[in-house]
């Protein structure tokens, strides 16, 4: 319906929970985006430009924060990462849904600044089932593995502030549930009802 703007939906929860894979089949539904994230961090192999992230320097992030270009932005392992402001408010004026795969930190100050967004958590099953994905993935030291799986107890201490959580232990139903959660929030009777009203009370002038 013409009155419907977009939703900004936050995807939290501790590195190795598939929260990338879940985005990836919200990505699937055309009226869904990704809102790609600035960090200071190294691309890793396969990553493009423009595409996972944009990846820029220190002083470049800091010009950012600086000029208030960012919704959100946070200190990740010794890097900054930040939500640029202008691609999401265009997109869910156009009434695209914008998808964040963000940490905690970032969520808690998108939930200040839109107090609309909708914020999902995904879990892992248990924190052994965490540390084998790390460790399976051999991207990281065991130093960086310990440090990862202290954030993440760190941050499930945060779920209290979300709106919904999916424990990952089963991908495909993981993605279902996240596709529910947004089917769901489609059919939320919305906070201002006055143009959806509108629309009707206008349909029946026309009649
Ligand atoms: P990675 O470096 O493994 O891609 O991401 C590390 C963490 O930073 C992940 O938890 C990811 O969700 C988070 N992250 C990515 N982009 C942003 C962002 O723009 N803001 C915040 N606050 N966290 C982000």
């Amino acid at each position: 319906m013409s009155h419907s703007k977009g939703k900004l939906y936050i995807i939290s929860g501790p590195s190795g929970t598939g929260k990338g894979t879940i985005c990836s089949r919200l990505l699937q539904d055309p009226r869904n985006e990704f809102s790609v994230s600035m960090t200071t961090r190294d691309p890793r192999p396969g990553e493009e430009n423009g595409r996972e992230y944009w990846f820029v320097t220190r002083d470049e992030f800091l010009e950012n924060v600086e000029k208030g270009n960012f919704l959100e932005h946070a200190e990740v392992f010794d890097n900054y990462y930040g939500t640029p402001k202008d691609m999401v408010m265009k997109r869910l004026e156009k009434g695209r849904n914008v998808i964040l795969d963000i940490d905690v930190q970032g969520g808690l100050q998108v939930r200040q600044a839109m107090p609309d967004a909708v914020l999902i958590f995904i879990l892992p099953p248990s924190l052994t089932e965490l540390r084998s994905r790390l460790e399976g993935r051999h991207t990281d030291s065991q130093e960086v593995i310990e440090k990862r799986l202290s954030k993440a107890v760190n941050e499930i201490r945060l779920i209290g502030e979300y709106d919904y959580y999916i424990v990952n232990d089963d991908i495909e139903r993981a993605a279902a549930k996240a596709l529910a959660i947004m089917a769901a929030e489609d059919c939320r009777v919305p906070a201002k009802v006055r143009p959806l009203i509108r629309e009707y009370e206008q349909q029946q002038k026309g009649e």
